[in-house]
């Protein structure tokens, strides 16, 4: 199937209409992607006529749901080139995910212990971490940034030192766009034995990841960036790992049984899902998946790469705009962020949402970054497979109405 942008927005309902009477021209997928009609009516298929408590009840409907709900865990993993189902671990987010590991892995460390993290990474997968070396002394170390904004990973032999335990970075910045050289992390985190988890929540709407090579430990991302719906996301971890690892939260689904009064916990994944999961967006997200895996991920590199190099020669081509990250096509998503001298972020994004571009303002939740950076924010445009090449005009074009109106 040759790639067709046009042909793919057709999928998408929110296309078809114009929010404020305006077309849009949505540009905020790094916050959250629009949803296609195949994962719409997957959600509305499994509530109207599948829809029952899972792993508990012994009724058809709900023997339905467990098939649906299990089946749905082998598509993610199967996504991600994941052997063995089990060890995906279905989460509220990413967030939630980074949350479940500080907190599981976290619960062996000391103050003899150090996590390897980064100034550039998404508040989601730093507080965690700063909360554990809070409650349990465990001494973080920073990754440094590079002046175009990726990690500076040359430095990790300097930063993962033999007391590292874990390095938690991620693989693509949310702010920057710039793609995580992961070999030389692995590298150095293997030399001292270490583990490390990447957050994938940028990476997985952008092409195929393929866990068992890039031979990381853990991995995570959320379904609403991927096409799927909000409440859903992943931990991905090696089995062997999270078999090891308590579960931090307790609850029904999760019991093997008692002894005395001391429960068992189940083995992964279920020892990390308390209480009802969440059934119908995990269904979502297989089908999200499912629908992405149907295009080739060529074409869609392929097809973003030039709308990034039409988006960056527009920005570039603007005195006052300045590109926050790197402006080579390398290992680079596109996710373009960018300042505009004598401007508020916020303002610019204001006005280009009363023209129906959708923009995202601010410090990004990297507020370590943009203090390194001594920006009070940025603007960012972040484009999916939907995009066009009229996307990048109605931004260029209402920047040049803004810059008039502002600076
Ligand atoms: N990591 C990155 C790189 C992100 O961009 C985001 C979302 N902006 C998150 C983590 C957190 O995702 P969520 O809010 O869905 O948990």
């Amino acid at each position: 199937m040759t790639f067709d942008a046009r042909t793919i927005r057709r999928q998408f309902p929110v296309f078809a209409g114009r929010p404020g009477g305006l077309p849009l021209h949505y540009l905020d997928n790094a916050a959250m992607a629009q949803m296609p009609r195949p994962v719409i009516e997957a959600l509305v298929a499994h509530d109207s006529l599948s829809r029952a408590n899972v792993h508990r009840g012994l009724h058809p409907l709900a023997e339905r749901a467990d098939r649906a709900y299990d089946a749905a865990r082998t598509t993610i993993a199967r996504h991600l080139h994941v052997a063995d189902p089990t060890e995906i671990v279905f989460t509220s987010g990413a967030t939630a995910s980074v949350n479940l590991l500080a907190q599981a892995f976290g619960a062996g460390l000391g103050p003899d212990d150090e996590i390897v993290v980064s100034r550039l990474d998404h508040h989601s997968n730093l507080v965690p971490w700063l909360l554990l070396a809070k409650n349990r002394g465990v001494r973080l170390r920073f990754l440094p940034v590079t002046a175009d904004g990726r990690l500076d990973v040359g430095k990790a032999p300097d930063i993962i030192g033999p007391r590292c335990r874990l390095v938690a970075v991620t693989h693509a910045s949310n702010v920057t766009g710039a793609v995580t050289a992961v070999a030389p992390l692995v590298a150095a985190a293997r030399a001292v034995g270490a583990k490390v988890l990447l957050d994938g929540a940028q990476m997985l709407p952008h092409g195929s990841v393929d866990l068992p090579k890039l031979g990381v430990d853990f991995y995570c991302f959320s379904g609403h960036k991927v096409f799927a719906p909000t409440g859903i996301g992943v931990l991905w971890g090696r089995r062997e790992l999270l078999s090891a690892l308590p579960p931090p939260m307790g609850g029904g689904g999760m019991i093997a049984g008692f002894d005395g009064d001391e429960p068992v916990f189940l083995d992964t994944p279920q020892r990390f899902e308390a209480g009802t999961p969440p059934v119908t967006q995990a269904i979502g997200l297989a089908a999200a998946l499912t629908w992405l895996d149907e295009f080739d991920h060529h074409d869609i590199a392929a097809h973003e790469r030039r709308l990034t190099e039409d988006l960056l020669d527009g920005l570039a081509s603007f005195p006052g705009v300045t590109i926050v990250g790197p402006r080579d096509m390398e290992r680079r998503l596109p996710v373009v962020s960018f300042t505009v001298a004598g401007a508020h972020p916020h303002d610019i994004c204001q006005i280009l949402g009363g023209r129906g571009v959708a923009l995202r303002g601010g410090a990004l939740c990297a507020q370590p970054l943009m203090n390194d950076l001594d920006l009070p924010g940025v603007v960012r445009a972040s484009l999916a497979l939907y995009n066009d090449e009229a996307d990048v005009a109605a931004l260029l074009s209402g920047l040049t109405h803004a810059i008039k109106v502002l600076a």
